[in-house]
Formats: structure tokens, C-alpha cells, sequence
């Protein structure tokens, strides 16, 4: 591939809309009918109105003479990172229990975006078996950031290889386990290391295990775990990641790659997202212990609940309109609200029926545009839609989709 056109691919880039290039912006303002809806990007602007009720408490004051230090805790590993965040998330994950954190490694980044770069620079640089790159692989559909991010720099370390269901070279490889997956939603474990007898590492997006997408079914406890705060409390602009890693020199090469990226990562990032958890974690105690937190505050809650009514109504019109199919979740018991429920994923993996192409449907028919299925190294009878969008927009995807009707 082109270095251009990857740097196109980048799912980070916004692509073209009825605004420049520009998001579109999160304010309220009816939609006029003949405008583009973008439901492209991963944005979680759903949440905001959460967030919005809690302003105050998340307020942070950062004064002019703090944090002028690359430094944070030279005793640990990850020397940037600041006490505050890894306590307030190691507390985030003690109330979930959605991941192991005791006697393991933290490692900050940029987004959880740098820390599966760093992810790959460490497991390849450990990797003894050959000179050759390692090969990268995860099972279609496979969230569309991992093969462009894995050969971007065409390093000499690592390659990505595709589909890991196809993989069955005799060689060393590292698969990428999403679990909910983007874009489908799916729950998942590693599929190579069944059919293979080669050296296999493996990395853990976790990025949807919260209970406002999915039941917490147990505590994962993999070798590196990436984790990333755009989808745990929606604050994708503050760029903060954390993996968590069982080997400590894993951890340092991934500290090491963070320093020669970009020499550690913002403290009025970090400190902001401390504050975020700790306001989560709060209004769950003040619940549960004195009853001083009404269940409407509780952030879970509150985002599931959301989730939950738009996908209701995804299925609604789905079901009318007979054109297309979104697949359908299993109901798991959840050990962290004691209840069953459903997995509500932050995409809907929307398959056309009756076209070839469902991302250039969407677009010429709706004129709303989503990522093709074949971004995902998948069918592009399918085509992946933001759930997490603004309600006016998703609204307004609804309304167009439930008026097709020579599909
Ligand atoms: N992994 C997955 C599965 C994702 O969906 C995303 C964002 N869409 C990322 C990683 C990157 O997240 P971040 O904003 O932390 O870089």
C-alpha cells in the first residue's frame, strides 16, 4: 500500500463530510434533511450529556507553576506516569472488576493508539526466533487502526499479516484479541494458537470491557492488556491509554518506545483523567454505602441505559424495513451490576442484504456515511455504524433508514 493512501486510511483522520473535513459539532441543532450524517468516526460524544451533568465535580484547576517535570515517579517503571492516575484507575478496576492490576505493571500512552505501538515494539524486539519481521494478525473483522498502525513506519521488527483465522505460517506471530471486538461486537479469544505449534504473543484491546457495553463476565488477567479512556468514559480527546503487563521487561520496552514517541504523556491529560475515575468510582460508593448518590448519577448505568434504547430502536427499524441485519448478542449475567443483560456494542455491524457494497449504499442512497467492511478486512456487504454518535445524528440515520424502500 501507497504511504499516501495509508495516511488517508488513518482512523484517527476525519474523513471528507458536509463540514470541511471538520467533526461535526456536538450541539443539539436540527439536522436539515438533505445534510451528510457521519457515523464514520469512533467518536463517544453520546456520553457527554453524562458528563455535562457532572461539571462541577470533574472540574480540575492546574495552577501555572505545576508540572513542569518530563518526570512523575522515577521508582516505577513507567516513570511518567503520575501515582494519582494509576491509583484512581487501578480503583476503577477493583470497582469493575473487569481486569487484574494487583503485583502488575502500568504503562500510560497516548491514547491506547501509542501503547499497542509500543506493544508491538516490545513483543517483536523480545521475540528470539528469527530476523525476519514477526507477523501481526488478528481475525477479521479486526478494528481498521491495526494494520495501517503496524506498517506505517515498514519497521523491521514486525508485518502485518491479516486475518488471523487464515494464519498458518510455521513462524512467529503476535494476534491481536478484541473482546467486545470492533466492529462486530463479538466476544473473543486467540483463534491461531489452536492451529499452530509456533511461538505466539498475544496483545488484549479491552477497550470495550465496561459495563456500559458488555457483561463482566470475569476478571481478565492476559499477559499485556491495553485498556484506553475513549471508551471507558468517552473522553477520547484527552488521549489517555494504560496497558497493564505481566512481565516487567515488556513494560519497560514499552516505556522506552513512549519515550523516544514523545517523551511520556501530558499531566494535564493524566490529572484530568484521574478525576474522571475518581468521580465514577465515587458515585458508586456514595450508592452503595450511604446511600447518598441517586442510581441516575452512576455513570454505567446512566451510558448502558443509552446504549441500550438506541439499539432497541436499531432493531425496530432493522426489523421493518427486511433490507438488512445486525447481529444479535447473547444475555450474560454481569458480576459487577448483579443483573443480566445483553451486550450493547459502541458499533453496529449493519449488513446489507441485497447490495454489494453497503458503505457505498449508505452514502449515495442516505447520504450517510459509514466504514466499509472491507476497512475491516471483511464483506463489504457490511459496514460499521457509530452507536455512540450524537442523538440527533443517530436520529436522523433512523429516520433515513427506515424510509428505504426499494432495497
Ligand atoms: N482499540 C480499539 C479496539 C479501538 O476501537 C480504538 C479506538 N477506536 C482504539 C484501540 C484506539 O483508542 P485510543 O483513542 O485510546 O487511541
Amino acid at each position: 500500500m501507497k504511504l499516501q493512501q495509508m495516511v488517508a486510511n488513518l482512523p484517527a483522520l476525519p474523513p471528507l463530510n458536509n463540514n470541511n473535513g471538520l467533526p461535526s459539532s456536538n450541539t443539539d441543532a436540527s439536522l436539515p434533511n438533505s445534510s451528510i450524517v457521519n457515523l464514520d468516526r469512533g467518536d463517544t460524544v453520546l456520553l457527554e450529556s453524562y458528563w455535562r451533568k457532572m461539571s462541577e465535580e470533574c472540574t480540575v484547576e492546574i495552577k501555572g507553576w505545576e508540572f513542569l517535570s518530563y518526570a512523575s515517579d522515577l521508582k516505577s517503571v513507567c516513570w511518567f506516569m503520575m501515582p494519582e492516575l494509576r491509583d484512581a484507575l487501578k480503583r476503577l478496576h477493583a470497582l469493575v472488576g473487569n481486569a487484574e492490576t494487583s503485583d502488575r505493571h502500568i504503562v500510560v500512552g497516548n491514547g491506547s493508539t501509542q501503547l499497542f505501538q509500543a506493544a508491538l515494539f516490545a513483543l517483536s524486539s523480545s521475540s528470539s526466533s528469527s530476523d525476519d519481521p514477526i507477523n501481526v494478525v488478528a481475525a477479521a473483522p479486526y478494528y481498521s487502526g491495526y494494520p495501517d498502525e503496524t506498517d506505517l513506519v515498514r519497521s523491521s521488527l514486525h508485518k502485518w499479516s491479516g486475518d488471523a483465522k487464515e494464519y498458518d505460517k510455521n513462524e512467529a506471530y503476535i494476534e491481536i484479541v478484541t473482546s467486545p471486538n470492533n466492529p462486530d461486537g463479538s466476544l473473543r479469544g486467540p483463534v491461531v494458537s489452536s492451529k499452530c505449534g509456533v511461538e505466539g504473543k498475544l496483545i488484549h484491546d479491552l477497550a470495550y470491557y465496561w459495563p456500559l457495553y458488555t457483561p463482566i463476565t470475569h476478571k481478565a488477567d492476559h499477559d499485556l492488556m491495553l485498556f484506553t479512556l475513549s471508551k471507558c468514559t468517552g473522553h477520547s480527546g484527552s488521549r489517555i491509554g494504560w496497558a497493564i503487563v505481566k512481565d516487567i521487561d515488556i513494560a519497560k520496552k514499552m516505556t522506552t518506545f513512549i519515550v523516544l514517541n514523545s517523551i511520556g504523556v501530558s499531566k494535564e491529560s493524566q490529572t484530568r483523567a484521574a478525576k474522571i475515575m475518581e468521580v465514577v468510582c465515587d458515585s458508586y460508593q456514595r450508592y452503595r454505602f450511604d446511600g447518598s448518590s441517586k442510581e441516575s448519577e452512576l455513570f454505567f448505568e446512566y451510558s448502558r441505559g443509552i446504549l441500550k434504547e438506541r439499539w432497541q430502536k436499531l432493531r425496530e427499524v432493522v426489523k421493518q424495513s427486511d433490507g438488512f441485519i445486525v447481529p444479535k448478542f447473547q444475555t450474560a449475567y454481569c458480576n459487577f451490576t448483579n443483573q443480566s443483560f445483553e451486550t450493547y456494542p459502541a458499533f453496529a455491524w449493519l449488513m446489507c442484504k441485497r447490495e454489494e457494497d453497503c458503505g457505498s449504499y449508505l452514502e449515495k442512497k442516505l447520504k450517510v456515511v459509514a466504514r466499509s467492511g472491507k476497512r475491516f478486512g471483511s464483506d463489504p456487504r457490511y459496514a460499521r455504524i457509530n452507536m455512540l454518535t450524537t442523538g440527533d445524528d443517530f436520529d436522523e440515520f433512523l429516520e433515513r433508514l427506515s424510509n428505504i424502500e426499494d432495497i
